[in-house]
């Protein structure tokens, strides 16, 4: 099965695909205008896809307001905005492909079980140890059984047969991860769709070969790449940008004053704003998106993290 739909001699895309869980800012905006950018400057289609998979922690108005705050900076993208509270069927089809490959299996671990569990000696942390990969029928049933008397459901993981996987990024050269069975679908009284999954299977959907994202997502790219491996896709091109540290070195924040698009509007344009993200990437001043990308070249910029010191 390949669930990609480009097709020989079309464009390829890139994306960018914000969690809307609040306003976007300098930070995210940063990395969005890079996604547009390389996208552009490589002759791609932009798709956008707004990452609700949350649907405790997203909001329908935060999700249009990112949008309009990336269409007022000039970003702009093709086709429709892909939601991924729209997306469930295409979740539950890539899923069952993989069961029919005998490669899922139930979970009944709570959380505090796996945290224990990959405290241990040898364990990988923050990787699931395996505990429910290899469990009878019996003792199956029986699990199954106690979470569904207190109205649970298990998770369901991927049973994969490596433990590390390589993928190519741009900034990072060969970057080699772990891969544990990560979680597909979340278990518990209302199961939800797991982000490794979503992420593979929408970006395979809207045709996208180059996923320029912030760094702090590079340790999840070798998972996300060996299960596309699986459901037949091609990993896409990685690009692991550097992130945007606020005053205390983490990674910037709210808490850092006014970051977000809105609050830096009060005091300047959107073109005021492009032009100074362009200066932080390295490029002159700019009075435009637009503008920015006919000097735009990935050569010239800095694999260095960015200091935030205000507009
Ligand atoms: N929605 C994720 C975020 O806002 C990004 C996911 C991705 O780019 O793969 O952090």
């Amino acid at each position: 099965m390949t669930l990609r739909c480009t097709m020989v001699g079309m464009p390829g895309a890139g994306r960018y695909a914000p969690s809307p869980s609040g306003d976007l800012h300098y930070g995210n905006l940063r990395t969005a205008l890079l996604a547009w950018l390389w996208a552009r400057s490589t002759g791609r289609d932009f798709r956008m896809r707004v990452d609700d998979i949350d649907t405790q922690r997203s909001s329908a108005t935060s999700a249009e307001r990112q949008l309009a705050d990336l269409a007022a900076l000039g970003i702009d993208w093709d086709g429709d905005v892909l939601y991924q509270h729209d997306r469930f069927d295409a979740y539950a089809n890539a899923l069952r492909h993989l069961e029919q490959r005998g490669l899922v299996y139930e979970c009944y671990c709570s959380r505090r079980e796996i945290q224990e569990a990959s405290r241990a000696p040898h364990a990988v942390p923050g990787s699931y140890p395996g505990t429910c990969r290899s469990l009878d029928d019996a003792t199956r049933a029986q699990r199954r059984a106690n979470l569904a008397a207190a109205g649970r459901v298990p998770a369901l993981r991927l049973r994969a047969d490596v433990t590390q996987w390589t993928v190519h990024d741009f900034f990072a050269g060969d970057y080699t991860g772990d891969v544990d069975d990560m979680v597909l679908r979340r278990g518990g009284q209302a199961p939800d769709w797991a982000y490794n999954l979503a992420v593979v299977v929408d970006d395979a959907f809207q045709g996208v070969d180059q996923v320029v994202r912030g760094r702090d997502l590079l340790s999840s790219a070798p998972r996300q790449a060996y299960l596309a491996g699986l459901l037949g896709i091609e990993a896409p091109d990685y690009v692991h940008v550097p992130l945007v540290l606020g005053p205390t070195g983490r990674r910037l924040a709210k808490r850092d004053g006014a970051v977000t698009l809105r609050e830096m509007l009060h005091d300047a344009t959107p073109g005021e704003v492009v032009s100074r993200l362009a200066v932080s990437l390295g490029f002159g001043q700019v009075s435009s998106a637009a503008e920015l990308l006919e000097v735009f070249d990935p050569a010239a910029l800095s694999g260095e993290d960015y200091v935030w010191e205000g507009l």
